[in-house]
């Protein structure tokens, strides 16, 4: 299938790259800011940076990218490395953007005394008037005449710590009237009296984005630089300081980031919902981000599917998350164990069932794996089934079960409803039934009912707590909140609750460590808030899938 598929336009350029000979192999880096978890979004580009270098015999470093101090945080380093290792991918070199500070700081003294930088004293809202607009040229600072000389000296004072925030900049010397907004003298570094998860006091001046991330791909000889379409109008300016440095030709591409719909992606937000307890942490299973989804039951598998999928566009593309949850069913119906879990339990007596006796039966984990391991389900005068299999006044395309009708119980016996039992207000209560001893599985000839349903039995099933998760948003485009209303004005009431639920007992010795399906109803993973006493199960997805990928 790899083999049939059109190559995508950067697979297009790596092999062009390395037919002509302009890279002997190929090195891409994946740079997350340590400022939160990683997400779906970054998903995409963890497969394409990681799965590009594999496909071509090449490597991927991790760097972070650590140059603002007062978002970062080693949390956020940790959490990143164990979600990449998650989905299955190894860098080779890790590697932080603060490691190079001597580096581009010498860059920085160098562009000084060639006369291609200088130190401004203008405030922000100066600078940022000054730049002028797309139609009006910029204004050129007071101060962007000074000597040499004085420059780096004021320069070296405010490395010393000598100034306060905000009080001066570094900036290129380019052009104040370049049609590129980025080229009108763009800062290269501010000053920030704040400690650093890396290099704690030792810098108060920190380099910006622009002046460090091709300087970096640059010193690890980066053969693709692989980023989002939002940084296109950054690419000439990413070449300008490799060509004005005279450094290694690391080149940028973008492609376009994942949206998706019913769904927040961007960091700032999602911290919003942590730090206003909107959500129970980032890896709450409502969250986008690979700790959630983990939590949720997602596989790595599922999400590198989907990516997949997706492809590489150069377009923005808001994806339709039904498509991701059918990867994710895809995966989890080839692997996941079977069990079955009443969510709305009805009793059912069996009347002619032998009092006490408790047969059991040898049922398939997985029904795709007939030969695999298997599970015994216990099967007993008193059972329980969900109550909207059973239907009063039921129509008669109704297939399950009804007054005088018969159904299949799953695995077991056909039984046949010969009482309905209603309390004082007239609700059903209990249902008394007869079983067939002659439509045991296995014995005899199979007799055949149009509806087979799930149960349990009374005495030994076990009570667990389910979480039923839905998205947690109700606008599918959330980029398009409009102006007078906030996102958080789409929060689903409804996405996640709680219940109780009824187990087959093998369901708490499963060991298979992903999700498992409830029989007919969904996936659902065993969450760690659970204890053996008192288990907890969060829902992946339902089974429910009407959508069809194209
Ligand atoms: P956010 O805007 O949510 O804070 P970011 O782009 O600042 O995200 P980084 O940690 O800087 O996040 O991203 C690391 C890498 O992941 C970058 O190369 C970035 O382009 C990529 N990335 C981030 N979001 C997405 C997305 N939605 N789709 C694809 N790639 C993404
Ligand atoms: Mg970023």
């Amino acid at each position: 299938m790899e083999e049939e598929r059109k190559l995508n336009f950067l697979e297009e350029i790596i092999e062009e790259d390395l037919r002509t000979g302009k890279v002997d192999s190929i090195l891409t880096r994946f740079p997350p800011e340590p400022n939160g978890y990683l997400h779906l979004g970054h998903a995409k580009s963890l497969c394409i940076n990681f799965g590009l270098a594999a496909k071509y015999g090449g490597k991927t470093n991790l760097r972070y990218d650590d140059t603002n101090p007062t978002k970062e945080d080693t949390e956020y380093v940790d959490a990143i490395k164990e979600d990449i290792e998650w989905m299955g991918f190894h860098w080779d070199k890790e590697l932080y953007a603060s490691d190079y500070f001597d580096q581009l700081y010498g860059w920085a003294e160098k562009m000084i005394m060639e006369g291609t930088a200088y130190v401004d004293d203008q405030t922000q809202e100066q600078i940022s008037e000054g730049r002028g607009t797309v139609d009006k040229p910029g204004v050129e600072s007071p101060w962007r005449n000074r000597s040499v000389e004085e420059n780096l000296k004021i320069f070296r004072e405010m490395k010393a710590g000598v100034y306060a925030d905000g009080e001066k900049v570094l900036r290129a010397k380019i052009d104040m009237a370049h049609p590129n907004m980025m080229f009108r003298d763009p800062i290269l570094y501010r000053i920030k009296h704040a400690s650093h998860h890396r290099t704690g006091d030792k810098w108060c001046i920190y380099p910006m984005y622009d002046f460090t991330h091709g300087q970096c791909d640059s010193i690890e000889h980066i053969t693709h630089s692989i980023c989002t379409l939002e940084f296109d109008v950054h690419r000439p300016l990413y070449d300008w300081f490799i060509k004005t440095l005279g450094i290694y030709p690391s080149h940028q591409y973008e492609f376009a980031r994942l949206n998706l719909t019913y769904t927040l992606m961007s960091k700032r937000k999602l911290l919003e919902l942590v730090q206003m307890g909107i959500v129970s942490g980032w890896d709450d299973p409502r969250m986008p981000t690979l700790c959630g989804v983990r939590r949720r039951g997602y596989t790595a598998e599922s999400l590198k599917m989907f990516c997949d999928r997706i492809g590489v566009s150069k377009r923005d593309q808001l994806m339709d998350i039904q498509l991701l949850e059918w990867c994710v069913r895809q995966d989890l119906n080839a692997r996941s164990n079977r069990y079955m879990v009443v969510q709305d339990p009805l009793k059912v007596k069996i009347t002619n069932w032998p009092e006490g006796k408790v047969e059991w039966f040898d049922c398939p984990l997985n029904p795709a794996d007939p030969d695999g391991a298997g599970r015994r389900v216990p099967f007993g005068g008193e059972i329980y089934i969900e109550r909207a299999d059973f239907m009063e006044d039921a129509p008669a395309k109704f297939f399950r079960l009804k007054p005088g009708g018969e159904v299949r119980l799953k695995y077991t016996y056909i039984i046949k409803c010969e009482e309905v039992v209603k309390d004082g207000d007239g609700n059903v209560v209990e249902l008394r039934c007869t079983y067939d001893p002659s439509t045991r599985p296995g014995a005899g000839e199979w007799r055949s009912v149009k509806g087979t349903v799930h149960w349990v039995a009374v005495d030994s099933c076990r009570e667990v707590t389910i979480r039923n998760y839905d998205r947690l948003f109700t606008l599918a485009d959330m980029s398009q909140v409009p102006e007078d209303k906030d996102y958080k004005d789409f929060l689903n009431p409804e996405s996640l609750l709680e219940s109780k639920g009824y187990a087959e007992p093998a369901l708490l010795e499963d060991k298979s460590g992903i999700a498992v399906q409830f029989e007919r109803t969904g996936y659902y993973i065993s969450d760690r808030d659970g204890t053996p006493e008192a288990p907890v199960f969060n829902r992946t997805v339902t089974l429910k899938d009407s959508y069809r990928p194209e």
